[in-house]
């Protein structure tokens, strides 16, 4: 397994990802990381993710305060740094409007977890955060009751808000859900995906369970 790696390029590599695999169009979304050092590595405002460079990346201190030098930051930089402050155990967040995840969202439906083991061993829940105007810092508070249950959020009418310990792991989040909410869409048309049983759905809770402790008890360092 590769190191996990929180820099400036992997925030490149990932913003381009992103855009090749149709999770973001044009100058939508952004990525960040927190640095060894503790400061904020995070997107520019208005930035084609197609064509981003380490250049276009703004440094914030842990308050969120912008370095000098720096380009403006993304309208939704007061989102990262909230999560940074309120999760010590995360190091890079991604926001994106993955097409299928985007559908539930704007459909105000949640992506349910208990119709595929993989989904629910790896997320476990996935909220729904009520609708906030984007940009106009309404979002870290809307997002704030949710932001200890789970890794990855749906936002109404909106899109997606995917966190980790690293940057990878962040992505894959984003790259499982879509998958999965394609499938539910696929689906439907054949009458909607049934439910797990309660009693598999609780032995797979177990395992989720077991898997975060382990992950807990210091295999997982930055
Ligand atoms: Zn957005």
């Amino acid at each position: 397994m590769r190191s996990p790696r929180n820099d400036g390029r992997a925030v490149v590599e990932i913003c381009r990802r992103m855009y090749e695999r149709g999770y973001v169009v044009a100058t939508e979304g952004n990525v960040s990381v927190r640095l060894r050092s503790g400061e904020i590595l995070v997107t520019a405002t208005r930035v084609r993710k197609r064509e981003i460079a380490t250049g276009d990346l703004v440094r914030l201190t842990p308050g969120g305060v912008r370095v000098a030098g720096s380009p403006r930051p993304s309208s939704e930089a007061a989102l990262h740094t909230l999560i940074y402050s309120k999760r010590s155990d995360i190091n890079a967040v991604v926001h994106a409007h993955p097409p299928c995840c985007s559908a539930f969202a704007v459909a105000g439906k949640r992506l349910r977890v208990g119709a595929i083991p993989e989904v629910l061993v790896e997320f476990g829940d996935i909220p729904l955060v009520p609708f906030a105007v984007p940009g106009t810092g309404k979002l870290p508070k809307a997002i704030t009751p949710h932001l200890m249950k789970s890794n990855f959020f749906l936002l109404a009418n909106h899109g997606v808000v995917s966190c980790a310990a690293d940057l990878e792991e962040a992505y894959d989040l984003v790259e499982r859900a879509e998958h999965a909410a394609r499938i539910l869409l696929l689906a439907e048309s054949l009458g909607g995906a049934g439910n797990l049983s309660p009693r598999d759905r609780r032995e797979l809770r177990h395992i989720r369970q077991t898997r975060t402790d382990g992950q807990r008890h210091g295999v997982r360092q930055r």
